[in-house]
């Protein structure tokens, strides 16, 4: 099992086009792939697929500790607020704890430690994950969506239930590759995604807004001791300078994806790219995405070699 991270700094890069067309390009040479969107805070790649109602999906609830505090045995004592490590829990000498739900990772223990059962646990809904198989004309790959409600900022929480959730499913799918989409940015939600990959695809534009986000997460998977693809999506439409880009971060830029109206009509039929029917056999966008899945694929074998 392979997981690689297709990532991005800036959104509206091309990431979850990337993402979903890789996992389908290896779909179509049998091997078993899982695709997660683990945008949790705005997840699409289901749409990309051509399915946008997310109730036909097999779902889960996903829910969280939230701590309450029980004014009546509280006796003020502090130990929840000095065991608390992100220090959610602030109070006041001598008045009631304040809880800070955004620092708050449920941890439960400051539930545990208080002496005089003042803490009242409850479970606040956070989000959902969702699972199907998609099936595109002859090929067909599962689905897992990871999606934050509204509201709740806790992204990674989803995010670890979403990689225990995969641990079950490849005991039993024994899957080939499994392609993780990110949220852009290069925050801790990235960073999680990030860290459970063997290497990273970056995809970005040449833009002054691109390259600038893109030295974000190169440098974060450098930081994470990740390797770097860089995928440069919209190449033709400028010539903005790449300097020494590759040297200075450590990569490869391994695809260049043209400008191409034809991506824009598959999105707007709800086709994925691959199997959308172009006006040419073998345009040089659907070129380059294939040269994508070889590239994965190439990395696999001189993995085993
Ligand atoms: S559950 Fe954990 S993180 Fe949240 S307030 Fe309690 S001790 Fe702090
Ligand atoms: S540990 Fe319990 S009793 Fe002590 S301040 Fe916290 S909630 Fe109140």
């Amino acid at each position: 099992m392979q997981i690689i991270s297709v990532s991005g700094g800036k959104g509206g890069t091309g990431k979850t086009f990337v993402a979903v067309n890789l996992a389908l390009y290896l779909a179509t040479k049998k091997k078993n792939v899982l695709l997660m969107d683990c945008d949790v805070e705005n997840p699409n790649t289901n749409i990309l697929l051509g399915k946008t109602d997310l109730s036909e999906f097999e779902s889960a609830e996903i829910s969280h500790f939230v701590p309450k505090f029980d004014e009546n045995k509280c006796t003020k004592c502090g130990k929840c607020a000095q065991v608390c490590r992100p220090h959610a829990i602030f109070q006041i000498i001598n008045q009631i704890p304040l809880l800070m739900q955004n620092l708050c990772t449920s941890c439960e223990l400051c539930y545990r430690v208080c002496p005089d059962d003042a803490i009242i646990p409850s479970y606040e809904p956070l989000g959902k994950i969702y699972l199907k198989t998609i099936r595109v004309q002859d090929t067909s790959l599962d689905l897992m969506v990871g999606e934050l409600s509204v509201g709740q900022v806790q992204a990674v929480k989803i995010l670890e239930r979403m990689y225990k959730k995969l641990e079950k499913l490849n005991a039993t799918h024994k899957y080939d590759y499994i392609i993780t989409d990110s949220a852009p940015g290069a925050h801790c939600d990235v960073e999680f995604v990030i860290k459970q990959s063997k290497y990273v695809l970056c995809v970005t534009e040449p833009t002054p807004f691109g390259i600038h986000d893109l030295k974000r997460i190169l440098e974060l998977s450098n930081i994470v001791q990740r390797n770097t693809f860089v995928i440069m999506n919209r190449a033709t439409i400028t010539d903005y300078p790449l300097n020494n880009l590759e040297k200075d971060h450590n990569t490869h830029i391994i695809a260049s994806i043209p400008y191409d109206l034809q991506i824009m009509e598959s999105y707007a039929q709800g086709i994925p790219f691959l199997f959308y029917k172009l006006a040419e056999e073998k345009s040089s966008s659907k070129i380059a995405i294939e040269s994508i899945g070889q590239f994965v694929v190439q990395k696999e074998k001189s993995t085993y070699d």
